[in-house]
């Protein structure tokens, strides 16, 4: 954006807890079941049912507070939001109002890449605990259907102040927010799938100002890479308005990929009135001190703790560190094979370079190909030398999806390096009698040809090898 404006951005983000069953009742919450089978008198609002609170519900909202650095209130409480919607059969959304239970907090996030990344922090305003809705299904060839199987699933909402300056900001924000999330298991991180939602709030006002300017909601936006698009859209839109000299309405807009430009839903200058008022079903939440520090002292170290730990004290370098810990299984089965005693920058760059490619992951959950404890007995026939480094991946390739033990492979395969000196000179000088031309270059000086030498005894022995006697036995050889 040109000098003359800055942006202010403060997201919303609602994020679906990853409990079995429902906020207020005990109805699954798992995705993809035909619609309206995951339904009861409580979250379909029938009359006379009453709701009960999920007491894991409870704990995970704590545990994200906690993570984040919120204030826990003692006592909150749950109010009605009243609209009529068709997704809402109660006529009303069971949320936190002027009593949230965490205040506070912030988001600890990373813009730009490598080197040129800079920390930044970003102010909470509160997290309140919330039912989410049903679903509208619009169905091809008209008419439209309710799906009651998310309403009353367990969300938290996370509110940031406008502390965001630029679009890379608001999507490094973002990332953070979900992986701290995803790390503590108390969310699947899917935006796709809508279970990690966000409402991005945009205003620009001129550069050194310290007042807001009207803002406008980005509703559903669902990737990364659109929340960045779909703010520096918004940002010249509204600069475009200022400039020739219009005002900002305060609205709700969408995102249109195929334009990539917003347009309007819906004008928000009169402010909707929910009617708030205390859920009377509900008594209020205590949280007290004693069951907030259990929560406290059980929470898991956070996705930037475990990757300053990884550099600090394992060795690896930043870039290793941020693609090991893009998710919390990776994380953990790097963590696994590295405590069985080998050296972990090793480790991790036979994971990076082999085994990621392999990991399919869904949600927090992920599947890998090998076990900790096999990498590590490849990893170690390497480093004692019993099998090349070539063979390490060839090993690897043949115990993915096995059980197998990889010594046992080794040997069931005739797998392993050849460190036998006699045998080793006589491919060198087979290699040597074959390329006498090479072997005359190298002599006149030409040393650039030895890695073809290298090349060809380790395609002759299929590279079983090992490359330092080669080297060794090939200098000897060729003299010079
Ligand atoms: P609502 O619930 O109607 O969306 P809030 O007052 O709770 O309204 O504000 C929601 C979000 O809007 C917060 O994340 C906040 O940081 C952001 N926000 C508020 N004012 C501005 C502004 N002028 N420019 C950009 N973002 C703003
Ligand atoms: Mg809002
Ligand atoms: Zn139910």
């Amino acid at each position: 954006m040109s000098g003359s404006w800055e942006a202010v951005i403060g997201l919303e983000v609602h994020a679906q807890l990853l409990t079995r069953t429902k906020l207020f009742c005990a109805c699954a919450t798992s995705f993809g079941a035909p619609p309206n089978t995951h339904v009861c008198p409580t979250c379909l609002g029938l009359p006379g049912a009453l709701p009960v609170l999920n007491a894991e519900a409870v704990r995970m909202a704590v545990r994200t507070a906690l993570a984040l650095g919120c204030t826990i209130q003692e006592t909150s409480r749950f109010a009605r939001k009243n609209y009529f919607y068709p997704d809402l059969p109660k006529g009303y959304q069971v949320s936190q109002y002027d009593e949230p239970f965490s205040q506070g907090g912030f988001v600890e996030f990373e813009v730009g890449e490598g080197d040129d990344a800079v920390t930044k922090r970003a102010r909470l305003t509160r997290i309140h605990m919330e039912e989410d809705a049903g679903k509208n299904l619009h169905e091809l060839g008209g008419g439209s259907v309710v799906d009651l199987n998310r309403a009353g699933t367990p969300l938290v909402e996370i509110v940031g102040e406008p502390d965001l300056r630029t679009p890379a900001e608001a999507a490094g924000y973002l990332r953070a927010l979900r992986d701290v999330l995803v790390f503590l298991g108390v969310n699947d991180g899917n935006l796709e799938e809508g279970s990690f939602r966000c409402d991005a709030n945009v205003s620009i006002r001129p550069a050194g100002s310290d007042k807001l300017g009207t803002r406008v909601e980005l509703k559903n936006i669902n990737s990364f890479r659109f929340v960045e698009k779909a703010l520096a859209g918004e940002i010249a839109r509204q600069q475009d308005v200022l400039e020739s000299g219009g005002r900002i309405v305060q609205e709700t807009r969408g995102w249109d990929e195929k334009t990539s430009s917003t347009f309007s839903l819906r004008s928000k200058e009169t402010a909707q009135d929910y009617r708030y008022f205390p859920e009377p079903d509900l008594p209020p939440l205590r949280l007290d001190e004693a069951f907030v520090a259990t929560l406290r002292a059980s929470l898991a170290e956070t996705p930037r703790a475990k990757r300053e730990r990884f550099v600090s004290e394992l060795g690896l370098s930043p870039y290793a560190a941020q693609v090991l810990t893009q998710h919390p299984r990776v994380a953990s089965f790097f963590e696994e094979a590295a405590t069985l005693n080998l050296e972990a920058v090793t480790v991790a760059n036979f994971i990076q370079s082999e085994v990621l490619r392999d990991v399919t992951t869904r949600g927090v959950e992920a599947d890998f190909p090998v076990t900790p404890v096999q990498i590590v007995e490849i990893l170690k026939l390497a480093s004692q030398g019993k099998i090349s480094g070539k063979q390490a991946k060839e090993l690897y390739a043949k115990a993915k999806g096995t059980s197998a033990s990889p010594a046992a492979l080794v040997a069931e395969l005739g797998m392993s390096q050849v460190s036998d000196p006699a045998a080793i000179e006589a491919a060198c000088a087979k290699v040597i009698a074959d390329n006498a031309k090479q072997a005359e270059q190298y002599r006149a000086g030409k040393t650039g040809v030895f890695g073809f030498f290298v090349g060809q005894v380790m395609k002759a022995t299929k590279g079983s090898a090992n490359p330092q006697l080669v080297n060794e036995t090939l200098k000897r050889l060729l003299g010079g």
